[in-house]
């Protein structure tokens, strides 16, 4: 028995480092209109890939807070190329998409990279200058890791959630808590502007 656990003790503890780095985001801010756009355009991201609920918006309304408003404005005006991936339903998607000018795309069943991959070919991207923000490890988070994209991950938006979104956020904290402890992620916000890497 000994033995066997020698065995496998390190091939366990690979599997465990390669799967939180397929969860570990490569930022992680306290809000998306913290995030400095001529940062990102200095690491050479030329495409942002939005998720919409407790990103842009609350999951429960379709109310954009104006600082969020104006940093979407701000991603047109520095000619980034867009795209709204989320995995809500085609009405609400499609009504904000609208309101605000992007293209999206609903129903994307993130962490699947189908919707994903479908953007960068409509948008001409590629992975490696593209960023995807969202508020969950386990579908933006996870998604964008999967293809090498730059992953940003955010507070969410809204406090009230889903039953089965609460019962992922118990599991989402006791894994950021562990990547915060290791100094892998630090919270970036407006205050420490600082886009520190930390991986
Ligand atoms: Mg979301």
């Amino acid at each position: 028995m000994a033995n066997f656990i020698k065995l496998i003790k390190p091939k366990v503890k690979r599997l465990f480092k390669n799967i939180i780095n397929y969860l570990s985001p490569k930022y992680y801010f306290d809000k998306i209109s913290d995030i400095d756009l001529n940062k990102l355009k200095q690491k050479n991201i030329d495409t942002i890939l939005l998720d919409l609920d407790n990103t842009l918006v609350p999951w429960y309304n379709n109310y954009i807070d104006p600082e969020i408003y104006n940093w979407l404005n701000n991603i047109k005006v520095n000619n980034f190329k867009v795209c709204i991936i989320s995995n809500g339903l085609s009405i609400r998607v499609k009504r904000i998409g609208k309101e605000l000018g992007f293209p999206f795309i609903s129903n994307a069943i993130k962490p699947s990279t189908k919707a994903i991959v479908k953007a960068l070919k409509m948008l001409n991207s590629k992975p490696e200058n593209t960023v995807i923000i969202g508020d969950q490890i386990f579908t933006d988070i996870l998604a964008g890791n999967r293809l090498g994209l730059t992953t940003i991950l955010v507070k969410p938006l809204a406090k009230v959630e889903l039953i089965t979104t609460k019962f992922i956020r118990i599991i989402e904290k006791k894994i950021l808590k562990y990547l915060i402890k290791k100094n892998k992620i630090k919270i970036i916000t407006k205050v420490n502007n600082s886009f520190q890497e930390l991986k």
